[in-house]
């Protein structure tokens, strides 16, 4: 890299940046362009000759940014945040400036000692069990992704029950989940090779908001134990995907601890609220999980992507993942010194996430974090109140963090329950252009989600976002 070419387009490119989101409330939320308009913009093929950065940047503005949806806009309500600040986006900056590959501990010991310290900072910070920390037997990992995160400890779970078992009794293991969790879950038994009809899917419904009830858990458990069944993994999730459920983790913990289970539990949006005195309770009961992931880069200000897994037993991950070819051996990782972060994870290579993280807990502090996070559950309160003062709406669940379920009520006899209603509502809202929320389906009803995290989003934001919704649906019930 050219030093004084990099200072000369780190400058320009910056300055982008930093116009980019001065100007990201004008542009359209939700992209509209249509599926292939790129190609009718850009050439057939690479340019043979170099071309310039200004002339680059002017299709980033004319041709990449109308097929870009703003994530980072004040106006972002869809699926859950996915966060960047200042100091997140320094942290990539200078991740992609050193741009190591840091999958062993020798390949750059900064890399893997900061990512080891950070993990125990925040594992501190929300109260995880000491077992969790480095300094036990446990310890952090970044992965890219909760779903990364599920994998590797459902590998680790199902090669440590194998070993005891023997490895032809792939066929027996059972996994149990809510059906609140994440897809993620399903898609890790694919990779690893559960038998599809070993994957219990356990109902939640309403009458528990949506949470597991750990008495179906247990008899789920018994059932398979009586037909010859091996239960092994329970994944339990605090903060749903759909609507923001919270799984009773100490009950289903101990169900898991008495039939030797791995307990994993997914706080990928809401794990961030725990860091709140207020909100820790949420993972009460997190001394009988094995593991535990959160993502940073959900709704901790941390530039996606850097999804944070602990784990109490280090040594099931690595004896599920790790390999030792010759090309890799150095005298470090033999003498067993160190921690080589390449078998926490499917990849061999890394990057050197956790600078992203650790900039963000220096930059901000723990104290403006909690803020950062009350005044989005703040926002969310008050756009529940907006709710409830329109009779045409209503609150379908419960809210406990930053999103709120709800809809527009249908008619007397309404044919679908709401269902066209919800959708065209959705439908028209998004392509206004002005907001971009996003939906659900619980209990069969058609659910709208508006979920408070972006970084930028006031109170002016969230009031503007109910105008919105309410002409939207005023010229809907019209028609
Ligand atoms: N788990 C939960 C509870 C989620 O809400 C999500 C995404 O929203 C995921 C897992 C998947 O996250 P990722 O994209 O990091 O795999």
């Amino acid at each position: 890299m050219d030093s004084e070419q990099l200072r000369e387009y780190g400058h320009q490119m910056v300055d982008f940046i930093a116009d980019y989101y001065k100007s990201i409330e004008s542009f359209s939320v939700l992209s509209q362009v249509k599926p292939g308009y790129l190609r009718e913009l850009l050439p057939d093929a690479a340019p043979k000759h170099p071309e310039s950065l200004q002339d680059v940047l002017n299709d980033v503005q004319q041709k990449i940014i109308p097929g870009v949806t703003h994530w980072q806009s004040p106006d972002y309500f869809a699926y859950y945040p996915s966060n960047s600040s200042t100091a997140g986006f320094l942290g990539e900056m200078l991740s992609a400036g050193f741009n190591i590959v840091g999958f062993s501990w020798v390949t750059s010991p900064a890399a893997t000692e900061l990512e080891v310290i950070v993990l125990d900072w925040l594992a501190k910070i929300l109260k995880l069990p000491n077992e969790f920390l480095s300094s036990g037997q446990g310890g952090g990992v970044i992965q890219g992704t909760a779903s990364e995160a599920i994998l590797v400890v459902l590998l680790a779970a199902r090669d440590k029950v194998l070993r005891k078992i023997g490895r032809n009794s792939l066929e027996k293991l059972v996994v149990y989940a809510s059906d609140q969790t994440h897809s993620a879950l399903q898609k890790a038994c694919q990779i690893a090779g559960i038998y599809p009809e070993n994957f219990r899917v356990l109902k939640a419904d309403s009458s528990t908001n949506y949470a597991l009830i750990p008495y179906q858990l247990h008899e789920a458990i018994i059932n398979d134990l009586s037909s010859g069944f091996i239960p092994f993994f329970l994944c339990a999730t605090v903060g749903t995907t759909s609507s923001a459920a919270v799984d009773p983790l100490s009950d289903l913990g101990k169900i898991a601890k008495a039939n030797d289970i791995w307990f994993h539990v997914d706080a990928a949006y809401a794990g961030s609220a725990c860091i709140c005195p207020e909100y820790r309770h949420h993972i009460d009961g997190i001394e009988e999980a094995t593991s535990f992931g959160m993502n940073a880069h959900k709704w901790l200000l941390t530039n996606f992507d850097c999804s944070l897994l602990w784990v109490k037993d280090r040594s099931a991950l690595i004896q599920s993942l790790s390999t030792n070819p010759e090309f890799l051996k150095n005298k470090a990782s033999q003498e067993n010194t160190v921690v080589d972060f390449k078998d926490w994870q499917i990849p061999l290579g890394r990057r050197f996430r956790s600078l992203k993280l650790w900039m963000v807990l220096r930059l901000y502090g723990v104290e403006n974090l909690q803020s950062y996070i009350r005044n989005h559950i703040k926002l969310a309160e008050q756009f529940m109140q907006l709710i409830t003062s329109d009779p045409r709406f209503e609150v379908v669940a419960p809210r406990t963090f930053s999103l709120v379920c709800f809809r527009l009520v249908p008619p007397e006899g309404d044919q679908d329950n709401g269902y066209k209603l919800n959708y065209n509502l959705l439908d028209a809202v998004n392509t206004s252009g002005k907001i971009f929320i996003s939906h659900t389906v619980l209990s069969g009803k058609y659910i709208l989600r508006f979920a408070v995290g972006a970084p930028l989003t006031e109170e002016s934001h969230v009031k503007a976002a109910w105008k919105v919704l309410q002409d939207q649906a005023t010229i809907l019930l019209r028609e």
